[in-house]
């Protein structure tokens, strides 16, 4: 199926025309992020067998770095320097998953909206949705990955060719278009025009050609950037991907700014993403933000560039890493200090300021529903804040990592068995934890499941895993447990409404269902669009058996929005069913079951819906895998049973 699909999809797209560009419009500014971009691996950066030729002319018409570096490893936090011009520890996304950007933060939108810019984003992946806080100053937000219709789940990336033809229709309205393009992103899968190459060169060049595409389209006096957000290790220091350590290979990205004024030119100093936003501004003759940042086209005296990456330590409780790339060298501090090249005097000292500068505003923690750690999960990336560290550098354990790599490639039963190895090696490693409780959930091996999970929080306490718990409770239909455990969780994240909708959904399980009203009426009123909030409200329509119709379209628009959002199709499903369009009941329902194979309840529904039409052959066809998957449970074998006989089939019943 993978193959016809990569066999249909066309070598050059269908064209699609930009809308005519109102006069009197500022000329577009352009900010195009490349993920995982090794700067090394483009033909404008040196490499010989790349295929970009696109990127090597604005290079050769703009101003080409030569040393410029993500501030993390990491999409989520380097993405919110990129936004803000402002370090991590100042803007407090750390990591990917555990804060988003806060509502606090002034972002370059936010600057160019005020100063009477159409702002326009097209992302490419679940990491850049606007949930993550990115669509401040936005006012329109594409994020609409779509479902995948060829696998058992979500599709977490949007190809280039769809990110550049939504890009294209943004572009007659849009005055600040931010464009974002996830495919260099392993798993390394070039269309068939690219197959001859190596795999993630094949990515850089598709994506390279659909770039092409927009800046064909782009008047001479647009602005552009283009910037990569991190790069990819490939066995540097031992890392296979990015995350982990502060080498060369994952921090070192393309910087390209070309537009009216700027010369052609190669800029060799150290400049950092944080240098972006201000820039731009003062090329288009804004006021200054607040940002750690400098203009990238004026000569400084800055000592270096400072890196970090927590990813170790919060993933398997080692130390922080933080990085200085300074004119002649580099250090990296981690258990010790390590240098390349010949850093300078002040390195060290620069490297202490810009690691403790105090945080800008409160960060804005991130606690995540069962459904949303499942897809980070699915991406290689679980984790929960967590300060505390064994001491280990991550230079010594990077090892694991590979390993850990290699299983995600494995089935399912066989990642949970390799997990198990590796905990017995070291039982302090808490993503492994994690990982092996969400995928025994996957299995629907909900006991043991739990078991790990419980043992993870133990070890390392926050408000997802917390949730994620309480969330497998309320699925095995305990109230009192799961209510513990998001009142745990908002010990962590008092303002979580992930955590809230939880307590509504415990409180309603209990009967209690006017406690449950009043918890999500009040939330609601603070923040009326959120996924969890609307969806809780929604199941509560459904258990009261009123107000369903209210909540129909703001639940698909969360479907629409967040497929990945757990039981969102089953609910949804069920409110269509109640309000009589069985057919759209029926897909949403088999979409739940797409998605989640092992949510009974789901599977139930879409039962009864079925024997409600008479239609026994699909009722069977709906319960067999509960029988395949569940084979010492008797209901399920006593409903197929009465099924077969209802159609007159006392032989197929006997063989149940
Ligand atoms: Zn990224």
């Amino acid at each position: 199926m993978l193959l016809l699909l990569a066999c249909l999809s066309p070598d050059q797209p269908v064209a699609v025309a930009p809308e005519p560009r109102v006069a009197l419009r500022p000329a577009p500014v352009v900010l195009v992020t490349l993920d995982t971009t090794r700067a090394d691996r483009l033909g404008c950066y040196g490499h010989e067998a790349a295929r970009t030729p696109n990127l090597d002319a604005l290079a050769a018409r703009g101003a080409r770095f030569s040393s410029a570096f993500a501030t993390v490893p990491l999409t989520i936090p380097s993405h919110s320097s990129l936004h803000t011009g402002l370090l991590p520890p100042r803007h407090g996304v750390r990591d990917n998953g555990d804060h988003r950007l806060s509502e606090e933060a002034t972002t370059l939108a936010e600057r160019f909206a005020d100063a009477g810019y159409a702002t326009h984003a097209v992302v490419a992946a679940f990491v850049t949705q606007s949930s993550w806080g990115f669509g401040q100053g936005f006012q329109r937000y594409d994020e609409d990955l779509g479902v995948a219709s060829d696998r058992l789940s979500w599709r977490v990336e949007r190809p280039a060719d769809e990110v550049i033809d939504q890009a294209l229709l943004a572009l007659g309205r849009a005055d600040f278009l931010w464009v974002h393009l996830f495919d260099a992103h392993a798993p390394y899968a070039p269309p068939a025009k690219f197959e001859n190459m190596d795999p993630y060169d094949g990515e850089l060049a598709f994506v390279d050609q659909q770039l092409g595409r927009l800046l064909d389209h782009l008047p001479e006096d647009a602005l552009i950037v283009v910037v990569g957000d991190h790069g990819e290790a490939f066995g540097e220091g031992g890392e296979a991907s990015h995350g982990l350590l502060l080498e060369d290979g994952s921090i070192r990205v393309p910087l390209i700014l070309a537009g009216p004024g700027i010369e052609p030119q190669v800029i060799d100093r150290p400049v950092s993403l944080v240098d972006v936003a201000p820039t731009l501004l003062r090329l288009r003759g804004l006021a200054p933000m607040a940002s750690d940042g400098l203009d990238l086209l004026v000569p400084s005296q800055r000592i270096g560039v400072y890196s970090e990456t927590r990813y170790g330590m919060h993933h398997f409780g080692w130390t922080p890493l933080e990085r200085l790339s300074t004119p002649t060298g580099a250090l990296v501090r981690g258990a010790r200090v390590e240098s390349t090249g010949e850093p300078g005097e002040g390195a060290l000292g620069e490297l202490d300021r810009l690691a403790s500068l105090p945080p800008a505003f409160a960060a804005e923690r991130a606690t995540l529903d069962l459904g949303t750690l499942e897809q980070l999960q699915a991406l290689g990336y679980v984790s929960e804040a967590e300060s505390l560290h064994s001491g280990v550098d991550p230079r010594d354990g990077v090892g694991i990592t590979e390993r850990l790599e290699a299983l995600r490639r494995r089935p399912l039963p066989e990642q949970v068995e390799g997990f198990r190895v590796l905990l017995e090696e070291q039982p302090g490693l808490r993503d492994t934890r994690m990982r092996l409780g969400l995928s025994l959930l996957q299995l629907g091996r909900m006991d043991e499941g739990l078991a790990e999970l419980t043992t993870a929080y133990r070890g390392s306490p926050g408000s997802t895993t917390a949730v994620a718990i309480g969330e497998v409770w309320l699925q095995r239909g305990d109230a009192r447990e799961a209510l513990q455990w998001f009142e745990e969780a908002l010990t962590h994240d008092p303002l979580s409404a992930t955590a809230v909708s939880g307590q509504a959904q415990a409180y309603a399980l209990a009967g209690d269902l006017d406690q449950a009203r009043v918890l999500l009426d009040e939330a609601l009123l603070d923040r009326p669009d959120h996924a969890d909030l609307i969806l809780a409200s929604a199941v509560l329509a459904l258990a009261l058996g009123e107000g369903e119709q209210r909540w129909l379209e703001p639940l698909e628009e969360v479907a629409r929005r967040r497929p990945y959002q757990g039981r969102v199709f089953h609910v949804l499903g069920s409110l269509q069913v109640r309000a009589g369009d069985l057919e759209a009941g029926e897909t949403s329902l088999k979409t739940e079951l797409r998605h989640q194979p092992g949510n009974t309840a789901a599977r139930l529904d879409l039962v009864s819906l079925y024997r409600e039409q008479g239609r026994l052959v699909d009722v069977v066809k709906t319960l067999r895998p509960l029988v395949a998957l569940y084979p010492e449970d008797e209901r399920w074998k006593a409903m197929t049973r009465s099924a077969y006989e209802q159609m007159g089939r006392p032989d197929l019943a006997d063989e149940i």
